[in-house]
């Protein structure tokens, strides 16, 4: 099954997309992930991406664009895969919809207030990508022992611009899906576990 998570910064995409995975054996696609892979590696993609990404904005759709056919070309994707983050923007869905068809959005809605408190709580591993919350009091990353960092995208001037960027841009993909693919509007305002069970009824439902 094609799948893609799209939501607010800090809807909680991320850990969705990876229990999703789980249960599916599809991969999870994010492109801020492998733009943050793209940084640590100082590759030319990467140094370029990093200007934008600090500053909250989105990145040049040709770089973006690039890395997810690559991404998708693989073997792994065969039987689908969980798209997180990527389109971020009506040019890029124009794109995606040249090479694939999704077989359901999922549009995580949370609240904008929450959004801010739990990204700038949060501490991010510099390895698995997972994140806990700052008052959790881990030293090192709980799930895979790397290292805790805040990232520099978490400050909060740079929270503020990555939320009127997502209004701005993102948010006419939800309008632009409910017309064209199969979107189910979930609450992302509840406690993981619970999204996750309105999420597989969603993929049962498919
Ligand atoms: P979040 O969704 O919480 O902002 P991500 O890890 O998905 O976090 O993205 C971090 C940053 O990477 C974004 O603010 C943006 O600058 C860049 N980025 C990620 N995906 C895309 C995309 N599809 N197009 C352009 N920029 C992107």
């Amino acid at each position: 099954m094609k799948i893609l998570l799209l939501g607010a910064p800090g809807c909680g995409k991320s850990t969705q997309a990876k229990l999703i995975t789980d249960m599916l054996n599809v991969p999870h696609i994010s492109t801020g992930d492998m733009l943050r892979e793209e940084i640590k590696s100082n590759s030319k993609s990467g140094q370029r991406a990093k200007i934008y990404i600090s500053q909250g904005g989105l990145v040049p759709d040709d770089i973006i664009f690039d890395i997810v056919k690559k991404r998708l070309q693989n073997d792994d994707c065969k039987n689908g895969f969980i798209l997180d983050a990527y389109p971020r923007n009506p040019s890029q869905a124009m794109e995606l919809a040249k090479i694939t068809k999704l077989d359901l959005v999922l549009y995580l809605k949370v609240d904008n207030k929450k959004v801010i408190d739990r990204l700038s709580n949060r501490l991010t591993c510099t390895d698995c990508q997972k994140s806990v919350p700052k008052s959790s009091g881990y030293a090192n990353c709980p799930y895979c022992g790397g290292n805790l960092v805040q990232r520099p995208d978490d400050a909060e001037d740079v929270i503020k611009v990555r939320l009127e960027t997502y209004e701005k841009q993102t948010k006419p993909l939800i309008e632009y899906y409910d017309k064209v693919s199969n979107l189910v509007v979930i609450d992302a305002d509840q406690e993981v576990e619970k999204v996750f069970n309105d999420i597989k009824m969603a993929i049962n439902r498919k």
